[in-house]
């Protein structure tokens, strides 16, 4: 009975504990995903753990600060995003799965030293919902995010390429700013798989795939457009300014020696600019133009970047036979 009793004297401060936040680990803080007892407004805040008490309680496994702290110390404890007013006790469980850290539960109560003297016991439904609840919400990330990025190199998909590339457009056009288009593709890569390998072909796609990411900007769109041909979308980027990443991303990409058995290897890429609305009104327009100044790169010798020809010129001097690869 005295048991029974303190199970039911958990779960009913549990179920009114008056305030409790449920708060999913991210990379750069805890974000609240639900709470009970406080404010909506705090849903999605990250909260900075100002006095590291989620890290330490998740880290060590161990209950956290109760009893020992004042309701000033408690109202600053997840920082200021994500206050906590009126609060006189504390409590902080941590939420795992197979020994990984996905968030911390924390319970907190208006009477001091409330959560004092009871087992913790009461608190594993609640803590089984909780982790339910993360993980279900990290599985569902991580399918939106196998969804849109491609697999080898973690950049986004054709098919996401086309989506975030459409809008970018659309917003270029509504805010008149212009839109700059890359396409780009590594030259003569079938003797590099012919030589090397296929899987020394595939750590060169990831390694240009890695300077691309580095030398574009966080709001462009980085594509692998296909095998070994690469896409990136530059929102308030004219034609000369495309051009000029593109030269960026041409001379980083032969700084890169990819380590083989049979030596170091190293591999140039040819790029295609074109932008709104110098090359044209229209996603598929631009890609167009994009692929046919690719084009020319690559029978111009490759290792080039070059910006479509502008619509009102002469077209380019034919383009002599296609190389042998
Ligand atoms: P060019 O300079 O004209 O581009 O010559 P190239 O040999 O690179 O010709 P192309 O672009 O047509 O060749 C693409 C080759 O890339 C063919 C294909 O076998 C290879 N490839 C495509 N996807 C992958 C991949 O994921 N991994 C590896 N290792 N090779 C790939
Ligand atoms: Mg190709
Ligand atoms: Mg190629």
């Amino acid at each position: 009975f005295v048991k029974r009793d303190a199970e039911r004297m958990q779960q009913a401060l549990v179920a009114d504990a008056t305030a409790s936040v449920l708060v999913v680990k991210q990379p750069d803080g805890w974000t609240v995903a639900a709470q009970h007892g406080l404010s909506n407004d705090l849903l999605g805040k990250t909260a900075v753990d100002e006095f590291a008490v989620l890290r330490t309680v998740t880290d060590s496994r161990m209950p956290g600060p109760m009893g020992l702290w004042d309701g000033a110390r408690i109202g600053r404890m997840l920082g200021p995003q994500v206050p906590l007013p009126g609060l006189e006790a504390v409590r902080v469980f941590p939420v795992e799965e197979e020994h990984e850290t996905l968030g911390a539960l924390v319970l907190l109560h208006p009477r001091k030293g409330a959560f004092a003297g009871l087992p913790d016991d009461g608190v594993q439904t609640v803590l089984a919902l909780a982790t339910l609840a993360l993980s279900n919400r990290r599985m569902f990330e991580k399918m939106e995010r196998m969804a849109t990025t491609d697999g080898l190199t973690g950049l986004t998909n054709h098919r996401t390429f086309q989506d975030r590339a459409a809008e970018a457009l659309q917003r270029s056009i509504r805010y008149k700013k212009p839109l700059g288009l890359i396409l780009t593709d590594i030259d003569r890569f079938k003797d590099v798989n012919d030589t090397y390998g296929h899987p020394v072909g595939d750590e060169v796609i990831r390694q240009v795939s890695a300077v691309l990411k580095q030398q574009a900007r966080t709001t462009d769109v980085v594509a692998r457009y296909g095998g070994e041909e690469f896409a990136v979308v530059m929102e308030e980027t004219d034609a000369q300014g495309g051009l000029m990443v593109a030269e960026r991303i041409r001379q980083a990409v032969q700084k890169i020696v990819v380590q083989t058995e049979m030596g170091p290897l190293k591999v140039t890429i040819s790029l295609g600019v074109s932008s709104y609305p110098t090359h044209g009104h229209e996603k598929h327009i631009l890609i167009e133009r994009a692929d046919q100044a690719l084009y020319t790169a690559k029978h111009s010798g490759r290792n080039r970047a070059v910006i479509a020809s502008s619509p009102t010129a002469a077209e380019p001097p034919a383009a002599q036979q296609p190389e042998k690869a």
